[in-house]
């Protein structure tokens, strides 16, 4: 059967209020008392605290649908079927109550009992030697051993930053082998698209301190989470996210205004899902408090605004067009985040105000960019160099990435060492500059409504190394 995506996610969170949870409503995307975290980018992140007891929980038993943004995704975009840099986390949660015993049958009634997803296509991954979920998904649920594949701590262990975390047990869905690489041996936690991640369960009973030191909690947990939008992939069946029904109705949207059609061609097709991807996420942070600066959050909103404003600028279109496609997402997502149509039109504001402020250094740093790669190209050289990356960002406002983006469209690899380094003399420079105006300097700080201090601590970090993501 068919569902849209806002359907699923009202059968999730009453399928387990019907189950004993506490519904809880989505946290912000800005984290609350947690510095290991850029942004929110799971249905556990604004938990921690209930996992670990410092505070109590509501209830326990608890259930949300969470936004989500994963920098480290952003790469993905355009690369696969199933990543976004937003997206929904549909999730489960106890604390100290039940733990896999019933949380595997959930998870399973849910797909296949509510949801309706053929049994023969779903496949279970442990951990290594938990025969604990082993006998669960074997005896209780009869799945037959060869269908349960094992995993190391890779993919079966999960943890994003500091913080509960533990070994987990996730379910592959097989789209059939059109979605397939085709190389032998793809199978279940083949990279390609074929069999696709859509639901994690983690039995969360350790808390880690980012570093590799695991400490055995008191009460052991269950923390779930499944992609809304990876769950609509496979419900609708459908090609990837992009062509999930409340995110293709952006897409269309994005291709009436720069005349690209979707399924014309891969790169236009690139270039369509970075802009409906980036401005979904641009939008929901915005919504949270999220403002463009150069720094932290700030900078990742940034970078998402200026790579989908080239992306525009790849298909053609010569004037800031972010902007008119914010209605768009606000009236997709409207239903489960009202707020976005309160704050619709100061969001649209600061989207435009970005992309114009953009716009005028674009065009110059087009031209640059052109002439430092006609001279790397000259002298025979593959690698882009630091000091120009540097030179597009600090003239011209290009983030890192999407000259990285820019060099590898034309098989080239930009020197980040050499480009971080100077981002760090820079730091350190307007460190020095703002200490010797002592006071004076907070009377220029940028009044947002995301005060939060965050630091710029380099690019390449990514989730799930414990540190801090930028
Ligand atoms: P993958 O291996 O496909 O990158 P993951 O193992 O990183 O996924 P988890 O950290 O286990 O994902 O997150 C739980 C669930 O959230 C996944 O099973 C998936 O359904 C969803 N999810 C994770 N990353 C994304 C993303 N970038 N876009 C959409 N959904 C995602
Ligand atoms: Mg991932
Ligand atoms: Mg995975
Ligand atoms: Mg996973």
């Amino acid at each position: 059967p068919y569902y849209g995506l806002n359907e699923l996610r009202e059968m999730f969170l009453s399928y387990f209020e019907s189950k004993g949870h506490l519904r809880l409503p989505s946290f912000s995307l800005i984290p609350h008392n947690d510095a290991s975290l850029l942004l929110i980018n799971s249905g556990m992140a604004p938990m921690k605290t209930w996992f670990t007891r410092e505070e109590e929980p509501p209830c326990n038993r608890v259930c949300t649908c969470q936004k989500c943004i994963r920098t480290g995704d952003i790469e993905n975009i355009g690369k696969t079927d199933r990543h976004g840099t937003y997206f929904e986390m549909l999730g489960n949660f106890s604390f100290g109550d039940y733990f896999k015993k019933e949380a595997i049958p959930y998870c399973w009634e849910f797909l296949t009992k509510v949801v309706g997803l053929e049994e023969d296509r779903l496949y279970p991954s442990i951990y290594l030697d938990d025969e604990e979920a082993f006998e669960i998904w074997n005896k209780d649920i009869g799945i037959p051993k060869e269908r349960i594949f094992r995993f190391g701590k890779e993919d079966n262990f999960w943890e994003h930053g500091a913080g509960p975390c533990g070994p987990c047990s996730e379910v592959y869905y097989d789209r059939g082998p059109e979605h397939g690489c085709g190389k032998p041996g793809c199978t279940v936690g083949c990279e390609c698209d074929r069999y696709i991640e859509v639901w994690n369960n983690v039995f969360s009973q350790f808390v880690g301190d980012g570093e590799g030191h695991y400490e055995e909690m008191e009460n052991k947990n269950i923390d779930t989470g499944m992609g809304l939008e990876r769950l609509a992939c496979v419900v609708q069946n459908v090609n990837s996210l992009f062509d999930v029904d409340t995110v293709m109705n952006i897409t269309n949207k994005v291709s009436e205004i720069t005349g690209a059609h979707y399924g014309e061609s891969h790169r236009t097709d690139v270039s369509l899902r970075v802009i409906t991807d980036h401005i979904r996420s641009a939008v929901m942070m915005i919504c949270d408090g999220v403002l463009p600066s150069n720094e932290g959050r700030g900078y990742v909103l940034r970078r998402l605004l200026r790579r989908a404003a080239r992306h525009g600028k790849l298909l053609g279109v010569d004037h800031a067009f972010l902007y008119d496609v914010v209605d768009t997402v606000v009236h997709e997502n409207e239903c489960a985040y009202p707020d976005l149509r309160e704050k619709q039109g100061y969001i649209t504001k600061v989207v435009r105000t970005e992309e114009e402020n953009f716009a005028k250094t674009i065009d110059g740093g087009m031209r640059i960019y052109e002439e430092m790669l006609a001279a790397h190209k000259e002298q025979g050289e593959k690698v882009f160099s630091g000091a120009d990356a540097f030179k597009l960002y600090d003239t011209f406002g290009f983030p890192i990435d999407l000259t990285v983006e820019m060099a590898e469209e034309e098989g080239m690899q930009v020197d980040k060492s050499a480009f971080n380094a100077l981002m760090e003399a820079q730091r350190v420079r307007a460190r020095k500059a703002r200490e010797a105006l002592g006071d004076l300097a907070w009377a220029g700080i940028d009044l947002g409504l995301d005060t939060t201090p965050t630091e710029f601590t380099g690019y390449d970090r990514l989730e799930g190394t414990g540190k801090i993501l930028a």
